[in-house]
């Protein structure tokens, strides 16, 4: 079995994983509380938390699936991309275990471990793989060959997709993150009876040419916050606001996805990252999936979508079995293409 340990950004996570399948424990402390005020993450804040909690819940952990030390293999560690001071307070836990217990470090990259984390739940098709990855700093495809082997060949230009929810909720005076709360108020515009035709915003990088792959959301959000200035809020239908922000932005992931299955012919997407959290986006990919006939697969525990320690600590397993090992001294990189060159 191995442990991962996961401190990127605003969750603090440690779990235990057997044979990157069985989940022992899970402990996750999110720091959403800490950033609220400020409506987005405070590295300075969120590195303190980190230091704060990482051993409670690594101790948290190992009582809850009462194991040993001589019963773990590898300790599996988010070393990149994400925030240098967060990531430094996970890898030098990693180090302190392996230096006391002779356990070897497995660096492990955030975005692959969001991907891979489809086959802690479930029986994995073969690689080749898509990977879409929708989260609160990316909003990417990958062509995904094997265990630490991906390939970016989709990306945004401008804001990620979790980004715009949080932004168009601050539009809204609603509260942070916005995922959650701009779902909820889209979900109120469903059960109307009296829906009005048409949506409030423009589609999506229509002209785009048919190759690229590439998202956009600034547009979206800049179009958003055009409808709403200088209206009261009593005056605004929060709801449709919702609703079509929402139906606008899914528009263009599903649209995107498909153009990657058509120019690749990867039949297996795999999707993942905090957005995937959003019922009423799986129930879009679920519904292009069987109409265009490719095979999808996301977690379907919503805990898993956010950052955790199982995710890591999954990768971990495929990656230590390929030997994917390093040295007390590997670094950690806010980079998302980074390799350990030490
Ligand atoms: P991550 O970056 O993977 O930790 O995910 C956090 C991002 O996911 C934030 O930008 C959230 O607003 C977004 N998010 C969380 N839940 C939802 C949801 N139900 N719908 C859309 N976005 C969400
Ligand atoms: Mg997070």
């Amino acid at each position: 079995m191995g442990i991962g340990i996961e401190s990127s950004c605003d969750e603090t996570s440690i779990a235990l994983v057997e044979a990157g399948k069985k989940l022992l424990s899970l402990k996750i402390y999110s720091q959403i509380e800490n950033h609220a005020p400020y409506r987005g993450v405070v590295p300075e804040l969120a590195s303190r938390s980190h230091l704060e909690k990482i051993n409670l819940l690594l101790e948290e952990c190992l009582i809850e699936a009462d194991v040993d030390w001589k019963d773990i293999a590898y300790i599996a560690v988010t070393t990149h991309p994400g925030l240098m001071g967060s990531l430094m307070i996970g890898a030098q836990l990693a180090r302190c275990i392996s230096l006391v217990h002779s356990i070897p470090i497995v660096p492990v990259n955030h975005l692959e471990a969001h991907l891979a984390v489809v086959s802690l739940e479930e029986e994995i098709p073969s690689f080749p793989w898509l990977g879409v990855l929708l989260s609160g700093g990316n909003s990417s495809i990958y062509r995904y060959s094997d265990w630490g082997n991906l390939q970016l060949i989709g990306d945004t230009m401008d804001d990620a997709l979790g980004e715009a929810f949080d932004k168009v909720s601050a539009l809204l005076d609603l509260p942070y993150p916005g995922g959650p709360v701009v779902e909820k108020e889209a979900r109120k515009f469903f059960d109307r009876t009296d829906k009005p035709k048409g949506s409030l915003f423009p589609r999506l990088l229509k002209e785009s040419t048919y190759d690229k792959i590439e998202f956009s959301f600034s547009g979206l959000k800049t179009a958003v916050l055009y409808h709403v200035r200088g209206k009261p809020k009593e005056d605004l239908d929060i709801p449709r606001i919702c609703h079509d922000f929402q139906k606008t932005a899914f528009e263009l992931v599903t649209r995107n996805i498909s153009k990657a299955v058509k120019n690749t012919g990867i039949g297996t997407v795999v999707c993942a990252g905090g957005v995937l959290a959003n019922s009423i986006l799986r129930e879009e990919l679920e519904m292009v999936a069987k109409r265009q006939d490719w095979t999808l697969l996301y977690p379907s525990k919503k805990i898993l979508c956010t950052d955790n320690g199982a995710m890591i600590a999954n990768l971990g397993f495929y990656l230590w079995q390929k030997g994917f090992t390093a040295p007390l001294n590997f670094k950690v990189s806010p980079k998302r293409s980074f390799s350990q060159t030490i």
